[in-house]
């Protein structure tokens, strides 16, 4: 089997999102860049993750052709391939139907700092894009526009993508980002949140980074 690591963690990721709570259903994706060859590892469209194995596992190139595994390519392939092709610093991609992301991305606003750990997506705020078809190139095209310069961004009406230099790091940015979504929300009930200054923020991005690469907040 080709790549075999890379669908390893694809579909380890998948279950981990289930089981975390972080998508439901067939909701979402788990994909992965490999940076020898470029091709692309992904979960299959519309299955059920638990059904998703190493072998099931779709290996791609960057046009969209199947090279290996089993199933459709996922709905979102134009949002994937813009990624890919125009972003060398992402090498992975988690999305999910988060519930606390969803929420905000219901009410079309960035979601702030109002937590330390945000900045760890790249900077003040994560944006939400416009809602468009989960299978359209205009989805594609605001999604690369809201998530410059960041690791993550709110889907309007619909949920988050996260993207890191390889998969843990895409997964733990999905799940910090939702932590984060779920504070700006309890905040938002219980009164106004403050969100960090932006020197605040370069103070915690300086801190993340002294704190360990591998921070998981
Ligand atoms: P898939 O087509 O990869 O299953 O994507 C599901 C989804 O959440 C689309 O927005
Ligand atoms: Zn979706």
């Amino acid at each position: 089997m080709m790549l075999e690591e890379l669908r390893k963690q694809v579909s380890h990721y998948g279950k981990q999102m289930l089981a975390d709570g972080l998508t439901r259903g067939t909701g979402g994706y788990i994909s992965v860049r490999d940076p020898e060859t470029g091709l692309i590892c992904s979960t299959p469209s519309a299955v059920p993750y638990p059904e998703i194995e190493p072998e099931t596992v779709l290996v791609t190139d960057l046009e969209g052709n199947i090279i290996e595994g089993t199933g459709k390519i996922s709905s979102e392939w134009y949002v994937m391939s813009q990624v890919y092709k125009n972003r060398p610093d992402i090498n992975a991609l988690v999305h999910a139907h988060a519930k606390f992301c969803t929420v905000i991305s219901a009410l079309r606003i960035d979601l702030p700092a109002a937590c330390f750990s945000l900045p760890i997506a790249g900077g003040p705020n994560v944006r939400c894009t416009a809602f468009h078809s989960f299978y359209s190139q205009d989805l594609a095209d605001d999604i690369f526009d809201k998530m410059k310069d960041r690791k993550a961004v709110l889907m309007g009406n619909h949920g988050l993508l996260a993207g890191g230099n390889d998969l843990d790091e895409a997964y733990s940015v999905a799940s910090t980002v939702e932590f984060c979504a779920e504070v700006f929300w309890m905040a938002k009930c219980a009164g106004e949140p403050v969100p960090l200054t932006d020197e605040e923020v370069e103070i915690q991005m300086a801190d993340t980074k002294r704190y360990s690469s591998k921070a998981r907040f």
